[in-house]
């Protein structure tokens, strides 16, 4: 079965099966009226002019076409909303007023320890989709809301269902998310490292391991320890560092070999060079300084160090209930100062680096998946000045057609 994607306007797409950094993350291939040939749900030709014949064309209409978003850093399975701290945070009252009143982290903790595995799925299956209607075909999903065995590996048995029916899915055990209620930090750490690490290793539940390490939370030595052991029984070490503080995160996901440190709001030189030494990559997650009001953090000075910046959308219950990584673009390139050629090819092929699926996703060339979106603009510019309302035309994973509005597409 082969099918042709034709009258493409523009077709704009990094390069290269590796996260790419410094100058060359600004260095897209641009293509006008251009086509794509896929075969099998990969494509097999790209180029520009008459389109090759196939068994089926899609008509991009001159549209903008791009590779898939991948969204490498979300929280996606959790019980309950938060909606109701939205009036707290309006009052001005801080974090731990909030957690005094029976909210915060822990409220969600209470919600998906209640939920059932099946009723987890089909709220985390709702999500993906609206996800994928945004433009997003490929997503890591992260544990971190049960604090014990039972519900971290119920939230990674939903993760792994997610991705049996989509594909493309990274799952990554955050059991270092936060500390349950009384217990001892120490012994919680030990814990996670001689009791959960292995069993979810035995049970093939997650691909990464990851650790929250920030003031009040988990301190670099501690994060140190929870990573090491989740990579002696094979999940790559992720990070969580200075949101709130710089305490030693990315010296700790450098040390340990982290294939990310992710959110970076408050990293300064040495922390930037720590991770362009470490090679890790950086992923901003400017959806959440936006509901937080909080700092966006130095990726400019992290493109111009040479550490490759991916995008995510960071999607969970607290500090930013929003799917769309489009959204985050916007906010990233005004806030973040990054060019929307250096964005897309955070929000494509470095997202894909994070997650370790650069080989098959994140660009529109030979030999790659053929995940990608007709959006509803004309060109990437456009993309990024017209955000607030959903503008992907169609999205295709595998070359099928997975959702996009009727309303433009069959007119
Ligand atoms: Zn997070």
């Amino acid at each position: 079965m082969k099918r042709v994607f034709s009258n493409i306007g523009q077709l704009q797409t990094a390069t290269g099966s590796a996260a790419v950094c410094g100058k060359a993350q600004n260095e897209l291939k641009t293509l006008s009226d251009a086509w794509i040939l896929e075969e099998n749900g990969v494509i097999a030709a790209v180029g520009t002019g008459a389109a090759p014949t196939a068994d089926e064309t899609v008509d991009c209409r001159k549209k903008l076409v791009t590779p898939g978003l991948v969204d490498c850093h979300t929280h996606l399975v959790f019980g309950g909303w938060r909606e109701h701290e939205l009036a707290m945070k309006l009052q001005g009252k801080t974090y731990l007023e909030i957690l005094a009143a029976g909210g915060g982290i822990l409220s969600t903790v209470r919600e998906t320890r209640k939920a059932s595995e099946d009723a987890l799925y089909e709220k985390t299956r709702d999500l993906f989709l609206e996800m994928l209607a945004c433009g997003t075909t490929a997503v890591e999903v992260k544990s971190g809301y049960g604090l014990d065995l039972e519900t971290e590996r119920k939230q990674l048995r939903v993760v792994r269902r997610l991705k049996e029916e989509f594909g493309d899915v990274a799952s990554t055990f955050l059991g270092a998310h936060a500390f349950p209620e009384g217990m001892d930090h120490e012994a919680y750490v030990n814990w996670l490292c001689e009791t959960a690490i292995p069993t979810i290793a035995e049970d093939g539940l997650a691909d990464f391991c990851d650790a929250f390490c920030d003031e009040g939370v988990f301190t670099a030595e501690q994060s140190l320890h929870i990573l090491n052991a989740g990579k002696r029984f094979g999940m790559v070490p992720k990070l969580h560092a200075d949101e709130i503080k710089e305490i030693g995160g990315t010296q700790a996901a450098a040390r340990v070999g982290a294939i990310s440190c992710d959110h970076l709001s408050e990293t300064g030189e040495e922390g930037i060079k720590a991770l362009r030494d470490g090679g890790v990559i950086a992923v901003m997650l400017p959806a959440t300084s936006f509901y937080l009001k909080k700092p966006y953090g130095n990726f400019r000075g992290m493109i111009d160090a040479g550490v490759p910046v991916a995008v995510a959308t960071d999607m969970n219950p607290g500090s930013t209930p929003n799917l769309s990584l489009p959204f985050a673009m916007t906010a990233g390139c005004l806030y973040g100062l990054l060019t929307p050629s250096e964005m897309l090819t955070a929000a494509t092929l470095n997202g894909a680096a994070a997650i370790g699926m650069a080989k098959t996703l994140g660009t529109l060339e030979p030999g790659k998946q053929a995940d990608l979106v007709v959006w509803d603009a004309d060109n990437l510019d456009q993309l990024i000045y017209r955000y607030g309302t959903n503008r992907a035309a169609a999205v295709f994973k595998r070359g099928v057609r997975m959702t996009g509005k009727e309303n433009l597409w069959n007119a």
